[in-house]
């Protein structure tokens, strides 16, 4: 059905959650059913690379992802080299600052970001949980407007070890993409108890197995007193918006944070 609305109308682009365009580049391939668009366009949330490969080649074009905040402030966008996405800072001027409240020059730091654009309600020098680091050299396609990298955690995206040092989303990778029968999975803390959530269509021994080897190598990471545990479930949740997060911190100690 909804294949059949897209194209009574034949859009030139797409755009989508990666998660939720991943799930119909999906359909689309495993049905044979083709949308040739010149291009599709995602955000809030990570874009990862077998993400983009299968969305690739379901559409037949690139995809292009981008960055920006319902409040306006920000708006990035990949270009044709698909490295990195550039500060558009006719939209709105975008800084970088550390945990002193300092230029993050070279390093990851939390995104500032004015508004140009939002006379409604302007917003100057708003902070939000993001965090990125710019990219020195300049773009190969030319533009000079600078470039951040993929903005890849939230505050409340990080796992806390029990000694409470934090542990990055980026670094956990994606553990199970590699198995074929787990569709999506999803990471939830609550205090000192990890539950890997993972959606399956064929719940096998061997899918079981499997995703208890990663999930020992996950284990390995968290440390031993974070008791940690594997659930099945056909759903897995999403923000009352919509979004999808693979890392949800539901801890107290999560929370402070914001
Ligand atoms: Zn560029």
């Amino acid at each position: 059905m909804y294949v059949e609305k897209i194209l009574s109308f034949r859009p030139s682009a797409v755009e989508g959650y990666p998660s939720t365009l991943f799930e119909f580049a999906k359909f689309l391939l495993r049905t044979g059913k083709k949308i040739q668009v010149k291009a599709v366009f995602c955000s809030s949330e990570p874009l990862h690379k077998h993400y983009r490969e299968t969305i690739e080649q379901a559409f037949g074009c690139k995809v292009f992802d981008f960055y920006g905040l319902a409040e306006r402030t920000i708006f990035a966008t990949q270009c044709q080299e698909h490295a990195g996405q550039h500060l558009n800072f006719e939209y709105g001027i975008s800084e970088l600052l550390d945990e002193e409240g300092n230029d993050a020059l070279g390093q990851e730091g939390v995104l500032v970001t004015t508004s140009l654009e939002n006379f409604g309600m302007p917003l100057i020098r708003y902070q939000v949980s993001d965090r990125t680091m710019l990219i020195d050299e300049p773009c190969a396609c030319g533009r000079a407007m600078p470039r951040m990298r993929e903005v890849v955690s939230k505050y409340e995206d990080m796992i806390y070890r029990v000694d409470g040092t934090a542990i990055s989303p980026s670094i956990l990778t994606h553990p199970f993409k590699l198995i074929e029968s787990i569709n999506q999975s999803q990471i939830v803390q609550l205090d000192a108890h990890i539950v890997y959530c993972l959606k399956s269509s064929r719940l096998t021994v061997t899918t079981i197995v499997m995703s208890a080897s990663y999930w020992r190598l996950f284990e390995a990471r968290v440390g031993e007193d974070m008791k940690v545990s594997i659930e099945y479930s056909n759903h897995l949740a999403r923000d009352p918006s919509g979004k999808f997060r693979w890392v949800v911190n539901q801890s107290i100690s999560g929370e402070q944070l914001l």
